[in-house]
């Protein structure tokens, strides 16, 4: 008899075990759905530097990669999920080609809300400058998202009036399911750029002007 009741007592135990682990995790996956994750994609890296300085000194891949860290550490702090394509100096395969497709592959596999592809530009002329944000029309949010985050980086540079542009034959933009956009951080070719994109102060600044440009994009999309 005593080894029966220690025998149900043992089985109510593990019985109240089981069922608070799956409150648990019903409530955990329940709290995951409800954040907002951001894929953030530092362009090149590894064998592919990207566009780069006149003197050849600086490559975009270093950059993109800074930038998206920075802009990283502010979604958190915020508790928005974030996962990036790299988060190192490599490539994503041995070609560019396939490169490119995987990344298209981690963000469209992803249940992302939001992506970002960051890359810095080259010109064969040094004179133009300045940022610039770039989306497809394959989804109509996706203008709206890179208006949002131009309109806020304008406050890093009042002169720069670029407007955020419709493009095709970008192959992340034209393959990705999600919303999201590019944004070009500036161009390495010219003088004044570069010297800005070579400041980690400026490149953290600039991270965070993404970071509004994000926040309002979602505080809008809320309310419609
Ligand atoms: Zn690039």
């Amino acid at each position: 008899m005593k080894t029966n009741k220690q025998i149900i007592l043992f089985l109510t135990f593990m019985l109240l075990i089981i069922l608070s682990l799956t409150i648990y995790h019903t409530v955990k996956a329940n709290q995951e759905e409800s954040l907002l994750f951001v894929y953030l994609d530092p362009g090149h890296g590894g064998f592919d530097g990207g566009a780069t300085s006149i003197d050849k000194s600086m490559c975009e891949k270093d950059i993109n990669l800074k930038v998206c860290f920075y802009l990283k550490n502010y979604l958190e702090k915020t508790n928005i999920v974030v996962k990036m394509t790299r988060n190192k100096d490599v490539a994503l395969s041995k070609s560019k080609k396939e490169d490119i497709h995987k990344r298209v592959e981690l963000i469209n596999k992803s249940n992302c809300d939001i992506y970002l592809t960051i890359h810095a530009n080259a010109y064969p002329s040094s004179s133009v400058r300045g940022f610039q944000t770039f989306y497809s029309s394959n989804k109509q949010q996706n203008e709206y998202l890179a208006k949002t985050i131009q309109t806020s980086l304008q406050m890093l540079d009042k002169e720069n009036k670029r407007l955020s542009k419709v493009i095709t034959g970008k192959y992340v933009l034209d393959n990705t399911t999600k919303i999201g956009c590019l944004v070009e951080i500036g161009f390495l070719t010219n003088e004044i750029d570069l010297q800005k994109l070579t400041d980690d102060t400026y490149l953290e600044k600039m991270a965070f002007q993404i970071y509004l440009g994000i926040l309002n994009y979602i505080e809008e999309s809320r309310q419609i």
